[in-house]
C-alpha cells in the first residue's frame, strides 16, 4: 500500500479536524487527490528536489507532491488549524515534509531548503501576486529556485504570460518574461474548489532561465517599466517625461517611437531603453 492510501480522504480531514474555510485567509482548497497529482507533475520531475509549497491548508497538494516522489517538501502554512493534518501527512510520510507555522511574506524559508529547490503552490489569493513578485526580483540571478508551479486567479495567470499588444500585457509579464520561459500549464473552473471561488484559475508554470534574455540592471528596468505602464494610456514621451532630459532621443535610440504606448514595446527594447538610460 503506497503512504497515500494510509491517509484519510480530504473531506473526511476538513470535518474531522474542524477546516470550514475563512475567506480572510483565501481558503479555496482543492480535494481532488487525481487533480492535485496533476498539478503536482506540472512541476516538473521533483524526485532530486525540495519544494517549498506556500499555503498547504488540508494538505491535498502537498499530498500531490509527495505522492509524485519530491524529495522534501517544505510548506508555510499560517492557519494553526491545519497543523494536525499537516502532522498525520508527515507521519505517512517520514523526514520527508517538514511544515512551518507562520507568515510566508515574513519567513525565509532558505535555511530549511537544500538545492535544487522547485515552489509549488495553490497561493492565498490575497498575497498571491506579492510573492511572486519578490521570486522574480531576487538579489542575484539565478534564484534559489529552478521553478515555480503556481496557482492564481485566471486574470493574474493570463497577466504573467502575456504578449505585448494584448490588455493583460504589463509589468507583471515583464518580469516574468525576462528572466524565466512562462506558460499556463492548466485552467481550473471554479468548481475544482471547495468553496468555490467566484472567478476561474489557471496554473502557471515559470522556469528560471540561467542569465536575463537581455542585458539591462535589474532595477532599472523595473523602474522604467513601473513608470511606463503607471499611464499606460499616455505616449511613452510623456509617460517617462522625468527619467531623462532627452528620453525623446533614449527612445529613438532604442528602436522604440517617443509616440508609442508602453503596452506595444517588446522586452527587448524596454531592455534597449534601460541600457541607453545607463549609458
Ligand atoms: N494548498 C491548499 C489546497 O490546494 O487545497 C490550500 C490553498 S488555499 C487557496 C490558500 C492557503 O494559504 C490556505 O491554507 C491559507 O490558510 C494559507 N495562507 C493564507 N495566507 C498565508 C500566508 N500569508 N502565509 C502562509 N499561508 C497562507
Amino acid at each position: 500500500m503506497s503512504a497515500m492510501d494510509t491517509l484519510p480522504p480530504l473531506r473526511d480531514v476538513i470535518a474531522t479536524h474542524g477546516l470550514a474555510a475563512r475567506k480572510s485567509l483565501g481558503q479555496n482548497f482543492l480535494l481532488d487527490l487525481n487533480l492535485t497529482a496533476k498539478i503536482a507533475r506540472q512541476a516538473g520531475d521533483l524526485t532530486e528536489c525540495d519544494v517549498l509549497e506556500i499555503g498547504p491548508g488540508p494538505g491535498g497538494l502537498t499530498r500531490g507532491l509527495l505522492s509524485e516522489g519530491a524529495r522534501h517538501v517544505l510548506a508555510i502554512e499560517k492557519d494553526r488549524r491545519c497543523l494536525p493534518a499537516l502532522a498525520e501527512i508527515a507521519e505517512a510520510y517520514p523526514g520527508r515534509l517538514t511544515v512551518l507555522e507562520g507568515d510566508a511574506l515574513r519567513i525565509d524559508p532558505l535555511a530549511h531548503l537544500t538545492p535544487p529547490i522547485r515552489v509549488a503552490a495553490n497561493l492565498p489569493y490575497n498575497v498571491g501576486t506579492e510573492l511572486l513578485v519578490r521570486w522574480l526580483t531576487p538579489p542575484e540571478w539565478p534564484p534559489f529556485w529552478q521553478s515555480l508551479t503556481l496557482m492564481f486567479q485566471r486574470e493574474v495567470a493570463e497577466r504573467i504570460v502575456a504578449k505585448p499588444g494584448s490588455k493583460a500585457y504589463g509589468r507583471l509579464a515583464l518580469l516574468a518574461s525576462w528572466r524565466c520561459d512562462t506558460q499556463i500549464a492548466m485552467h481550473l473552473p471554479p468548481g475544482a474548489f471547495t468553496p468555490p471561488p467566484k472567478v476561474s484559475s489557471a496554473v502557471v508554470h515559470l522556469r528560471a532561465l540561467p542569465e536575463p534574455r537581455y542585458p539591462a540592471d535589474a532595477k532599472r528596468l523595473e523602474a522604467v517599466v513601473a513608470r511606463a505602464f503607471n499611464q499606460r494610456r499616455k505616449m511613452l514621451r510623456a509617460a517617462l517625461k522625468g527619467l531623462a532630459p532627452d528620453i525623446e532621443d533614449r527612445l529613438i535610440a532604442a528602436g522604440i517611437a517617443p509616440t508609442d504606448r508602453a503596452e506595444t514595446v517588446s522586452l527587448e527594447q524596454f531592455c534597449a531603453l534601460t541600457r541607453t538610460l545607463e549609458a
